[in-house]
């Protein structure tokens, strides 16, 4: 488990969109992050620039032994094998079973030519068959993604994340699309996950409520500057 640590960064968009002003912070290896903020604050940005999906205009942005700022190529690639990651939208190929799905995670970091002729090994297999199990989806390994509830489809791309046994996960509004039934298992799920690897999750999140109930540190957002940090159960609506 890694942790990750940003110093004074900033990110301004091509258009002068400010989204991040000079932002740092330390997260230790195994820590539950919620990163809190209206819409338009900096969240999605901010994870953003830690997977090097968005490149930091000023400042330093380290995840384990990988400076991520400045990488690019390979070598950003290879960091970023180490890297979970769960979007609200799940991103998963709809007509194309459990099973496939979640093997992709084993290879969707390698080159694309490793990613055709990537045939799974047993212990790809195993891998898979194990995340599923973590997440209660064993059941379905042979369900294709549209069969699947918007709850279930999360957990999936979970698993998917998990196959890559990363060194840390990030999730961008993870449950955001689904009901409040569901995101409270989603929720649950990241929480056991963190509690059993000791992995280090950070997710973005607008409902504070969740947050406070499922993370333990809260990184509050506004106007791309951090506005609040500590404990997640003593943060309020106004801070
Ligand atoms: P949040 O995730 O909290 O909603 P974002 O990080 O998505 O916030 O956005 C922060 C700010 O940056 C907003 O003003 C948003 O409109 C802007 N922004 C986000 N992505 C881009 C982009 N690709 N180009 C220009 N502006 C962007
Ligand atoms: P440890 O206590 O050392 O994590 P585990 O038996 O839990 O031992 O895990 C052994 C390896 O398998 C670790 O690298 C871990 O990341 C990975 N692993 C554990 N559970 C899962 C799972 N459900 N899906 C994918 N990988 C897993």
């Amino acid at each position: 488990s890694w942790p990750v640590e940003l110093k004074s960064v900033s990110v301004t968009y091509p258009n002068g969109t400010k989204a991040l002003q000079d932002v740092s912070l330390r997260i230790e290896p195994g820590e539950m992050v919620s990163i809190v903020g209206l819409s338009g604050s900096g969240k999605s940005t901010l994870i953003r620039t830690i997977n090097g999906l968005v490149q930091a205009t000023d400042g330093t942005v380290t995840v384990g032994p990988h400076e991520i700022t400045g990488l690019s190529g390979r070598r950003l690639r290879e960091a970023r094998g180490h890297i979970g990651m769960i979007f609200q939208g799940f991103n998963l190929a709809e007509r194309t079973d459990v099973f496939h799905n979640v093997l992709v995670g084993r290879f969707a970091h390698s080159s694309p030519f490793r990613t055709l002729l990537g045939l799974p090994t047993k212990a790809d297999r195993e891998l898979a068959l194990r995340a599923l199990d973590s997440v209660g989806m064993l059941e379905k390994v042979w369900a294709r993604a549209n069969a699947l509830s918007g709850g279930q489809k999360q957990r999936v791309a979970i698993a998917r994340a998990l196959t890559q046994q990363p060194s840390i996960m990030l999730a961008d509004e993870p449950v955001a699309s689904l009901d409040p039934p569901t995101a409270h298992g989603v929720m649950r799920d990241l929480r056991r996950i963190n509690g059993e690897r000791g992995l280090t999750v950070l997710i973005n999140i607008h409902l504070m409520d969740l947050a406070r109930q499922y993370t333990t540190r809260m990184i509050g957002l506004r106007d791309g500057a951090v506005v609040y940090d500590g404990p997640a159960g003593a943060a309020t609506d106004a801070d």
